[in-house]
């Protein structure tokens, strides 16, 4: 099951979170997302067992390790210094068994995206966007085309069929 909770508050710039068989991506609690109290009703109506970020920009992870404590669920991110999350990854790891992390830099020196291999399936993040100084590495590019993904779920816009 796959559900697009797409931001509804800020004009052009809507960030997209995403629920993939009980694993939520990228549920900011900003305001090109949605609000906290949001998160808290969503999370307890849907059997959210845990959380997942491709990297620390506001727009995708405001407050989700503060909702990650009050639900009870592990946060699965890229390490940061200033953010206590449960449980960091790097490239390899699995969450719940079935998604791989994978290492994409570009956009974010910590940046991840996370693969679906079952379904060929990503959760790509920003990993397609530039960088604030403009940069997309074209290593990350090679690396996401080489799994031949099926769809890739984008942090910002629609789902792209392949
Ligand atoms: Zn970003
Ligand atoms: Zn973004």
């Amino acid at each position: 099951m796959i559900d697009l909770i797409a931001g509804a508050t800020n004009g052009s710039h809507v960030c997209n979170a995403w629920l993939v068989d009980g694993v939520l991506f990228d549920p900011s609690g900003d305001p090109w997302s949605r609000t906290p109290a949001f998160w808290r009703l969503y999370c307890r109506e849907h059997d959210v067992r845990a959380i997942a970020l491709t990297h620390w920009h506001a727009d995708h992870a405001t407050g989700v390790a503060a909702l990650a404590r009050e639900l009870a669920v592990p946060l699965f991110a890229p390490p940061i210094k200033r953010e206590r999350v449960f449980s960091y990854v790097t490239e390899g790891d699995r969450i719940l068994e079935r998604f791989q992390v994978l290492s994409t830099p570009g956009h974010d020196a910590e940046h991840v995206s996370f693969w679906d291999e079952r379904e060929r399936t990503l959760i790509a993040g920003d990993a397609f966007e530039r960088s604030p100084g403009g940069h997309i590495d074209p290593l990350t590019i090679a690396k996401i085309e080489m799994l031949r993904p099926a769809r890739m779920l984008p942090g910002h816009g629609l789902e792209k069929e392949l």
